[in-house]
Order: C-alpha cells, then structure tokens, then sequence
C-alpha cells in the first residue's frame, strides 16, 4: 500500500497535521445531525469563531461544506454584485482567483497586480481613490508567495473610501494577528485544512452586520450558496443540506481547544515561535526569502540553481517529509515551508537537517 502520511512529517499549508482531539473523532462513526445536541455544538462553534476573529456585535458566522475556494465564491456571490466596483488586490495564484470569480459572477472589478512576493503600499492604493470604487477584496496573506499584507493600511484606505472589506484570511487566521471589528472588516472567509488543522471541506464565514445587510438586499441566483438560507438555518444551529457533519465536529472540538488554551493570540504565539525557529535553522543555507513580509503561516524561500521541485521530491522520497511545492511559473525556483498545524521545534530541526544534507551533497 501506498504511505500516504501515517510516517511522513507535513510542512505543506494544508491539508496539515491534526492535534489529538481532532483525530479522536475521524475515528468515530457520523452522527445523526438533525437533533438539540448537534446544533448545540454548531451554536457554540459560531460563538467561539466569531470570538476568535474579533467580530463586531450582532456578527454571524457560516460553516460552509466546501473548500476554502467555496468560501470566497459564495462571498463574492452573496455579498457583491453587478452595481458595486471592486478592487482585487492580486499578488498570486489566490489573488487571480478572487479576480476569476468576480469575472465569472459578473463583478465589475479592477486588479492590483504585485510581482511575486511584494507587499502592497499605500501607492498601490491611491491611484484607486475618489473613483467610484466600493469593495475591496484580499488575501491577506497571499499563500503562493507567503506575503502578508499590512491590513490597518489597507484597513485606513477602505475606511477613508467607504468601501466594503471582503477578507480571505484563509491561511492566516489563527497564525498571524486578525481582528475584524478594529479592521472595520465586513467578511472574513477561513478553512478547516490550515490552521484550524482539520481536514478539509469546510470553508467558515464571519459575517459583520453590514455584510449581513449586503447578503438580505443580494439574490446571489443559485441554491447550495445562497447564505440568506444558511443563515436562516443557522440561527437555531442547522444548515439547509447535509454538511460535512463529522469535520464539523472536528471544527468544534478544535475551536474549544483554542479556546481552552488562550485563544486567538496564543496560537499566533505558537506559530510565530514556529516559523522563527525554522527560519533561525536554515539562515546559513543559500535561500532567498521571496516574500518583503512574510506571514508566520509560511516561509516561501527561492532556490539560486532552480531545483525547487527536486528539493519536494527528494525530501517526500528519502526523507518522509512533505514541503510545499509551487505551481505554475514559480515551480522550479520556489518552495515553502509551512509552520501551521500539530509541529514542533523538532520537526522544523528534522527538516533543516534534511536541508544541510541535500545542501552538503550539492542539490542546491
Ligand atoms: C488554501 C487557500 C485557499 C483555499 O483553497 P482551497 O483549496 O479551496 O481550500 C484560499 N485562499 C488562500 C489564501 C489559501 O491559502
């Protein structure tokens, strides 16, 4: 049989390892969900997100059964429309596909492009002042490139422009600091498979009453993503077709771990303790780190003699480890390291041994 990971150590941004609580409940069968005591778990599940991502009073939150990706769509579908003009901040494979969907739901929209692992500054942004613009959308940490964006200025430009903030904080949330109320943010849209660590299918929404308000004014023209009836549902814990009801419960036995264990601010702790330590292990080796602002969730370092793709292979074959490789133009040359999910410091100490080996033996 093929080893698909029970001895490999996960450095991808996702699907990545699981803390206990979580695998304690894959083992179980799927419950009956149309019952008190499941949408009590849900309830509780929106309590503790919402908390989490700082969410204004009067927020409400949505478990989507889809990937991360369903999340933006259903965001975009639900939450823009053919009247507003947004701006789409692309520094990326996840900024192309926020400008992909507004083209496919037919959201007037005009592009920021940033070449790989830039950061956005306030000159990007002012060229799109006092121009009719109303929304503006974002991954604030764009994961192909391991850029994170400087949020309060983006934040300070939205306000100033009263434009409404749609935010894919997909694989930020929970590793680098978020706080939707201060940020004046409208959407939030996270997934179970970064650092919710569990496994995927599940896209989570937080939404702030002016988004609520957005949503009832909007016919987002289809049925599986029309959040008005998710929303509806929702208020007594249920949803209106069968979710992923197992990672739900998942998302809620690792929303109360987090909880339980400081909230918010001690994960981001953790992670930022993680990714320094790895980066502190690998300052001799000749990388580049290809982000100007790199996000605690990921370190994307480029490779001089473009052997990227060798360095995934090698590292998955000989040494049971998994980094993230890169898709499309930057495949060869860059690489990144995840620091989100169930890792320790001697994990990040295995892969930069690898790192030395391969070094040593003159792959890169
Ligand atoms: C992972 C990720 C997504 C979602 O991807 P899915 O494969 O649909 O889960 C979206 N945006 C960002 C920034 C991501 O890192």
């Amino acid at each position: 049989m093929v080893d698909f990971g029970v001895y490999m150590t996960n450095f991808t941004v996702g699907p990545v390892q699981s803390p206990s609580c979580v695998h304690e409940i894959g083992a179980r069968d799927v419950p009956y969900f149309r019952t008190p005591e499941f949408s009590a778990t849900m309830l509780e599940s929106e309590r503790i997100l919402l908390a989490l991502a700082h969410a204004p009073a009067n927020s409400r939150a949505v478990f989507l059964t889809g990937s991360g990706t369903a999340g933006m769509e259903a965001a975009v579908m639900n939450l823009l429309s053919s009247r507003d003009r947004a701006i789409v901040v692309d520094g990326g494979s996840f900024g192309h596909r926020f400008a992909q969907i507004c083209a496919i739901h037919g959201v007037p929209h005009e592009r920021i492009s940033l070449d790989p692992g830039r950061a956005l500054r306030p000159a990007h942004l002012e060229p799109f002042a006092g121009r009719g613009f109303t929304a503006l959308l974002v991954n604030m940490h764009e994961t192909s490139t391991g850029v994170l964006y400087d949020m309060p200025m983006i934040a300070d430009f939205c306000r100033r422009e009263g434009l409404f903030l749609l935010v894919d904080a997909i694989s930020s949330f929970l590793a680098d600091p978020f706080d939707m109320a201060s940020l004046g943010a409208g959407a939030m849209v996270a997934g179970s498979q970064k650092a919710m660590a569990c496994p995927p299918g599940v896209s989570l929404l937080a939404l702030a009453p002016d988004a609520l308000a957005r949503i009832d004014a909007n016919d987002p023209g289809c049925l599986y993503f029309d959040l008005r009836a998710a929303l509806k549902d929702g208020e007594r814990g249920q949803t209106p077709f069968t979710p992923a009801v197992g990672t739900l419960l998942q998302i809620h036995a690792r929303l109360r771990e987090i909880e339980a264990a400081g909230g918010a601010a001690s994960e981001i702790v953790r992670t930022a303790a993680l990714a320094a330590d790895f980066r502190g292990r690998i300052a001799d080796l000749p990388f580049e780190n290809l982000s100007e602002s790199p996000s605690n969730a990921v370190t994307a370092l480029r490779v001089r003699n473009r052997s990227a793709r060798a360095i995934f292979s090698v590292l998955k074959d000989r040494y049971g480890i998994w980094i993230c490789p890169n898709g499309g133009d930057l495949a060869d040359d860059v690489f990144r390291v995840g620091h989100l999910g169930a890792l320790e410091s001697e994990d990040n100490a295995a892969l930069a041994a690898a790192l030395h080996d391969l070094h040593s033996s003159g792959l890169f």
